[in-house]
């Protein structure tokens, strides 16, 4: 590209190539009159992604490049394609009236729009944040692996932070924060490797900028950082010592410096460690149990996120996707976010006003973003205005709140009613989306423009006037004045009207044009008030350009204010939606223990509970505690319902975690530092590793991270290898989980192995459980209910013998079941079936029957048992631990087991 640049001769071209010079990596969209243009490889590249036609344009004395252009009015829709593709795009605008210029004009970039810079609404979602993350691997001397400074930015909404880690597994670390945030665009030195981001780009679209080592050197990174905040050191953020992030932040603020062209005043804040005092969720885990992503397809249908998200603003809904991202693991924070939800759900009249003031609050924060970068538009202030008018009536509403929470949110909003007034008294009602000819600033507030505005109203009516007059001593009725943009003002005559009045042109008219059906004429009296009128018309649309601009730099001194309310609101919002969330799927407020138990009662899981209908969703009980059910190990056979479950039992304390009430009839759940998972067989496809061996990098990873305090999913795991196999490696990690001191997480083990089950018989804290089937004529119903003990494994047999596998290979099949689980040898059969086999195979099913070992205690099976089953309200009892019970549950469960009594009777 450089060298054909020099090829670049005519004196536009030459201007074309020094500006592409520096932003070599960019599509340089070149204004030219009506249109951007692009040239050469940037044209091929262009046409072929926004599928325009690509044409050839004269570069000099060597010929011609290709080029393609838009018109410059749908400019925004073609960049936000090229940048949706992951390009960046540089906009160069003509910087003086071309009227004006002598000889070439002026001609800069003033932005340069990438996927992890955008400000457009057209590029954004609404309650996602669009986050650029810039990585710096710093080696300290004498150490052999580096630190990772780590910055994140989103400059539509102002955040940015700093941190570094130099954990072992840093690299894990980083791509859980990476997945979390699903940033769009990385920032990395130019010398930098990072193969471990790779399958973050096989999985999503996501732009690599390499930048020149030297924005990262740290002293350079650190005074950018000084001077941009305006401080003396950073110690007040607790960032002093952290060079690698300092490095890593210096970076990106540069970057947006460049790509932003503006003082981006709105990131104004610098926070350290933003992930801290937060639940960690790795990246598989996230994307496991299906939070804001779903497995098989990219969308957020089906994730917990989209069931539980019901909040009203844009910085709700970003902030919700935080929460669920990262839970709390403080006891009291969690309480407090508790205790406001509960305030939420208790009064309705609270909800309600609360309700009706967030709804006219739109995106605030992006609007601010937008403000400072230079590109709010009038509509965009409008909105700030109706947004900053709700302020008060959130204030109040919140202020005599029994949650100190909510009293506190409430406090510190400030409604910032000189803004507001600013903008009231300045803008119209309803403001066009653009600058438009004086459709912005309300009468009255510059008496300039109303002065000028009156001259040019005069004049319109001076038209009508002079048209009527005209007609009249014509004596052309229907004489016409128009207007276009070579001529300006014209008075038109028909041909019919001409012969009328004698063929001959009034006196004074001039002749300027001749069309097909008549003539057109201009006046020196015309000519006058033409000028007046356009001119008044250029100072209109100059002083209220003026204007606008001024009101905007005001929205931007102000960003940081706004911001602060912005993220309030948006905590306000989070809470009234989980309230709401809550009452429609009856959900309870989770008690929180520091004592290591989860225990729910009749727990649903909220996704399949909100979606599937038939059947209608069945709930369980999970109880774990270190001393006594440290490993839940759950059996049964296919489409039980045993993933089902142990998600649902992570799910429940995720939601606890963020604060939010949970589907259950009660809920007691542990502090838990880390929830870990091993979920099904995803598609790993995609990332070019064998499903076993991803399957064992994530198991590497839980057995090495989890403690006492944390909570481990593991769902048949050892499946994507032989059975031996898969089987020893289950059992191992099983004695490990349970055995290790500091490291006995709670864990919910589905499985298909049977033979773990006997574990239980020398391992007080591992209890077995099976999800409950039924043998019914020619068919298997699954009950979906859990009940204490192992499953029945001779389950696969009867399924064959319903699959109509003939008779004497079931038979034969028993036969040898019999013999395997009595340790006997088992030779090759040759020859035909017998009599005597058939019956000693009977015997083997007889003993091996797959009805379950105890009665499922819901309502809905008891009818399907027809012989005496044992007494469920007697299981229940066997489940319960009076030493461990609070007085209110063991209300409760007196209460189910009345229900119990009932429904038997
Ligand atoms: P498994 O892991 O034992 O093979 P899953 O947990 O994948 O079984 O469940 C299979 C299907 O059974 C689910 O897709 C769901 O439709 C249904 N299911 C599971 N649990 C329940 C439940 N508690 N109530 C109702 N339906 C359930
Ligand atoms: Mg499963």
């Amino acid at each position: 590209m450089t060298a054909s640049l020099d090829a670049f001769s005519t004196p536009m071209m030459r201007q074309y190539a020094g500006l592409k010079r520096e932003y070599p990596d960019a599509i340089l969209f070149f204004r030219c009159g009506d249109f951007y243009e692009t040239y050469a490889e940037d044209a091929e590249e262009a046409g072929r992604l926004l599928n325009i036609i690509v044409t050839r344009k004269g570069m000099g004395k060597d010929g011609d490049v290709a080029m393609a252009g838009v018109p410059y009015h749908a400019a925004e829709g073609y960049i936000a394609k090229l940048v949706r593709a992951g390009k960046r795009v540089a906009v160069a605008e003509q910087t003086e009236d071309p009227k004006q210029a002598k000889g070439l004009v002026r001609r800069e970039v003033m932005r340069v729009v990438t996927p992890g810079t955008a400000t457009d609404e057209a590029l954004l979602e609404d309650k996602a944040n669009n986050y650029l993350v810039a990585l710096c691997p710093i080696k300290a001397k004498g150490s052999s692996t580096p630190v990772w400074g780590v910055a994140v930015a989103d400059v539509s909404t102002g955040f940015f932070a700093l941190s570094e880690t130099s954990a072992d597994d840093a690299q894990g670390r980083l791509l859980n924060e990476l997945e979390r945030l699903e940033a769009k665009e990385i920032l990395l030195p130019d010398d930098a490797e990072a193969p471990f981001l790779e399958p973050l780009f096989l999985e999503r679209n996501l732009t690599v900028s390499n930048r020149p080592r030297d924005d990262f050197r740290p002293e350079p990174a650190r005074q950018l950082l000084l001077d941009h905040f305006r401080v003396q050191s950073l110690e007040g953020y607790g960032a002093e010592d952290l060079t690698a992030g300092i490095a890593a932040a210096g970076a990106l603020l540069r970057y947006l410096k460049q790509t932003q062209r503006s003082a981006i005043a709105h990131i104004a804040d610098l926070r350290v460690h933003f992930a801290q005092g937060s639940m960690v969720l790795d990246a598989v885990t996230q994307r496991s149990l299906e939070l804001v992503r779903g497995l098989q397809h990219e969308s957020r249908e089906g994730t917990l996120l989209s069931v539980i998200d019901r909040t009203q603003t844009p910085m709700g809904g970003r902030m919700m996707r935080a929460w669920l991202l990262q839970p709390l693991c403080n006891q009291s924070d969690i309480e407090s976010r508790l205790e406001a939800v509960g305030d939420f759900v208790d009064h309705l009249n609270l909800r309600t006003v609360v309700g009706e003031a967030l709804r006219g609050v739109r995106d605030l924060e992006r609007i601010v973003g937008r403000a400072s970068i230079g590109n709010a538009g009038p509509r965009d202030l409008g909105t700030l205005r109706e947004g900053l008018r709700r302020l008060p009536a959130l204030k109040q509403a919140l202020a005599s709140s029994k949650s100190n929470l909510l009293k506190d949110l409430s406090s510190r909003i400030d409604p910032l009613d000189d803004l507001a007034d600013t903008l009231a008294e300045a803008l119209v009602e309803e403001p066009p989306t653009t600058l438009s000819g004086g459709q912005v600033i309300r009468e009255g507030f510059s008496p300039d423009l109303d002065e000028i505005k009156f001259t040019a109203r005069n004049s319109k009516d001076w038209i009508a006037q002079f048209r009527a007059r005209e007609a009249q001593r014509v004596g052309a009725e229907k004489l016409k004045v128009g207007f276009n943009k070579v001529f300006g003002y014209y008075i038109e005559l028909t041909k019919a009207q001409l012969r009328a009045i004698g063929g001959e042109p009034p006196e004074g008219y001039i002749r300027k044009q001749t069309i097909a059906n008549g003539e057109r004429f201009i006046t020196q009296e015309l000519k006058e008030k033409e000028d007046i009128i356009l001119h008044a018309e250029d100072r209109i649309a100059a002083l209220e350009a003026q204007l606008f601009d001024e009101l905007r730099r005001r929205v931007a001194d102000r960003a940081v204010d706004v911001l602060r309310d912005a993220e309030i609101v948006a905590q306000i919002d989070c809470l009234r939606s989980l309230a709401e969330t809550a009452i429609s799927g009856r959900y309870v407020r989770p008690q929180i223990n520091d004592d290591g138990l989860i225990e729910i009662l009749d727990g649903r899981h909220p996704v399949l509970e909100a979606i599937q209908t038939d059947p209608p969703f069945v709930a369980n009980d999970v109880m774990l505690s270190p001393d006594d059910c440290q490993v839940a190990l759950i059996t049964g056979p296919n489409m039980a319902g045993k993933s089902t479950y142990i998600r649902q039992a992570a799910l429940l304390t995720l939601m606890a975690h963020m604060g939010s009430f949970v589907p259950a009839r009660s809920a007691n759940i542990a502090l838990v530092d880390r929830i870990f998972t091993r979920v099904g067989a995803h598609d790993a496809l995609v990332r070019g590793q064998s499903t076993f061996l991803v399957e064992m990098t994530e198991t590497a990873n839980i057995l090495r991270n989890a403690t006492s305090r944390s909570l481990v999913i593991l769902d048949e795991i050892g499946r994507g290898t032989s059975t031996y196999d898969g089987l020893s490696i289950a059992w191992a990690v099983c004695e490990y989980l349970y055995n290790t001191p500091g490291q006995r997480a709670k864990t919910l083990f589905a499985t298909h192995y049977h033979e773990l089950t006997a574990l239980e018989a020398a391992m007080p804290r591992l209890r077995n459980f099976h999800v409950a089937v039924l043998e019914e004529k020619q068919r298997i119903v699954f009950l979906y209910k859990l009940i204490p003990g192992p499953a029945d494994e001779s389950y696969g047999i009867h399924a064959a013998e319903f699959a109509g596998v003939p008779a004497p290979v079931v038979h034969r099949a028993w036969e040898i079941l019999g013999r395997l689980e009595a340790g006997e040898a088992v030779a090759p059969r040759v020859g035909e079936v017998g009599e005597e086999s058939e019956a000693k195979a009977m015997t083997a099913k007889k003993k091996a029957s797959i009805l379950p070992k105890a009665d499922p205690w819901s309502d809905r099976q008891l009818s399907l048992f027809d012989t005496a089953p044992p007494n469920p309200a007697v299981e229940r009892l066997k489940l319960v631990d009076p030493n461990r019970l609070t007085p209110l549950e063991a209300l409760a469960v007196l209460a189910e087991l009345k229900k119990i009594s009932e429904t038997r009777n």
